[in-house]
C-alpha cells in the first residue's frame, strides 16, 4: 500500500525544524530513520499531513564524550553506535545497538527516533533506564533535560510537547568495576524481541553487588523495572543463589501479553532466563572479563 499524500519539508537546522513543526501544528511529524514511521504510513495507520526531515540537520548524529558522559545525537544511527569505540566502553550500549533488527534497519534507524517512538518492544529504552540516561529536548520554549525514566510515560507516549524534538541522549560513563549486558530473545533477526533484559551493576569488595539496575523489555506497556529483583542482589554477594532469586523476582514483575511472539506464560519463562544470563554476563564484565552478548535467536534468517 502507498501512504496518503503528504508534504515534505527539509529542515537545515534544529531551530528550523522546531519552527516548521510549530507552524504545521498537529499536521506535522518528524522524519528520522523512517523505520517505524514509514511502515506505519504505508499501512495507512499513520497519516501525517507533512513530514519534517531531520536527516539534513548537521551535528545531530554526533557521538562524543563530554564531562564524563557519552553524548549521542538523536540522529545517531544504530549502526554508527554499534561501530563506535566510545560506545563500546559501555558494553550494554554496544549489545543493544549491534542486535537491533538487521543491517538495513540499523543503517537507517536512530536512537532518538527509537526513544521518541517509545515502542514497548523497542530495545533502547530498557537499556538506557539501567544507565540513568538523560534525554535532552529542544522546543519552542527552549531546552530541557530529563531522565529517560520520566521521559517515557506510557506505551508510545512521552513527555515531548508539541513541536519539541529529542536532540541528544546522555549516558554517564559507569564507575570502575561496573559491567552491563543486554539480552533480547527473538524469533529471528528482523523482528522485535519476545522478551529482553538489561542489567547494569557495580561490584564492591568481595564480589558484593554494590549497585544494580535491571529493566525488562517487551513484557509491559513500558519497560518494567523489577525492584524486588534489584533488591535480591544489591548489597549481597553475586552468587548462583542470589542470581536465581533475582531472576525469580523479575519473572514475577513481568506483565507480558500473549501475542504472535509467544504466550504470556512463555514470555515469563523467557524473562527468567534472560535476566539470569544478563546478570551473569554483567558481573563477569565487571570483573574485567571480555564476554560477547546481545540478541539471541530461535532461528537465523
Ligand atoms: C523490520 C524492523 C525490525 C525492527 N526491529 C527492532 C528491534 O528489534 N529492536 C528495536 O529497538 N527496534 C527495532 N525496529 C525499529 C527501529 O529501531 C527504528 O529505528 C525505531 O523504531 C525508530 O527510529 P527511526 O529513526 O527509524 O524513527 P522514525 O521512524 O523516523 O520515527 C519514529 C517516530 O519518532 C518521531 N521522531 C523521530 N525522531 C525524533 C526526534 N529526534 N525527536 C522527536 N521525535 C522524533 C517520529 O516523528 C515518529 O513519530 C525495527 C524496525 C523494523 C522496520
Amino acid at each position: 500500500m502507498s501512504p496518503y499524500p503528504f508534504h515534505y519539508h527539509r529542515a537545515h537546522t534544529l531551530a528550523e525544524a522546531v519552527t516548521l513543526l510549530a507552524q504545521l501544528g498537529g499536521e506535522g511529524q518528524l522524519l528520522a530513520g523512517g523505520q517505524s514511521l514509514i511502515p506505519l504510513m504505508k499501512l495507512r495507520l499513520a497519516r501525517p499531513g507533512a513530514l519534517v526531515d531531520l536527516n539534513f540537520v548537521p551535528g545531530l548524529s554526533a557521538i562524543d564524550e563530554h564531562s564524563g558522559e557519552i553524548r549521542m545525537g538523536a540522529m545517531a544511527r544504530h549502526a554508527a553506535l554499534e561501530d563506535s569505540e566510545l560506545v563500546a566502553r559501555v558494553p550494554i550500549l554496544h549489545d543493544c545497538a549491534a542486535g537491533i533488527a538487521d543491517s538495513q534497519v540499523r543503517n537507517m534507524g536512530t536512537i532518538g527516533g527509537s526513544v521518541a517512538e517509545a515502542d514497548p518492544s523497542g530495545d533502547w529504552v530498557a537499556v538506557l533506564l539501567t544507565l540513568g540516561a538523560q534525554v535532552r529536548c529542544t522546543g519552542p520554549q527552549g531546552e530541557r533535560i530529563m531522565p529517560v525514566s520520566d521521559f517515557v510515560t506510557d506505551a508510545y507516549t512521552t513527555m515531548l510537547g508539541p513541536a519539541e524534538i529529542v536532540q541528544e541522549i546522555r549516558v554517564k560513563l559507569p564507575p570502575a568495576k561496573s559491567g552491563g549486558a543486554f539480552i533480547a530473545f527473538k524469533r529471528c533477526a528482523s523482528v522485535y524481541a519476545s522478551a529482553s533484559a538489561a542489567v547494569q551493576l557495580t561490584l564492591g569488595d568481595g564480589d558484593i553487588c554494590r549497585d544494580i539496575h535491571i529493566a525488562l523489555g517487551c513484557v509491559g506497556l513500558t519497560a518494567v523495572v523489577p525492584i524486588a529483583a534489584q533488591d535480591a542482589l544489591r548489597g549481597k554477594p553475586v552468587s548462583a543463589k542470589s542470581i536465581e532469586n533475582a531472576a525469580d523476582a523479575a519473572m514475577a514483575a513481568a506483565e507480558p501479553q500473549s501475542d504472535m511472539r509467544g504466550s504470556a506464560d512463555y514470555k515469563r519463562v523467557l524473562v527468567r532466563a534472560v535476566v539470569k544470563r544478563a546478570i551473569d554476563i554483567a558481573a563477569r564484565r565487571a570483573r574485567g572479563e571480555r564476554v560477547e552478548a546481545g540478541h539471541e535467536y530461535v532461528a537465523r534468517v
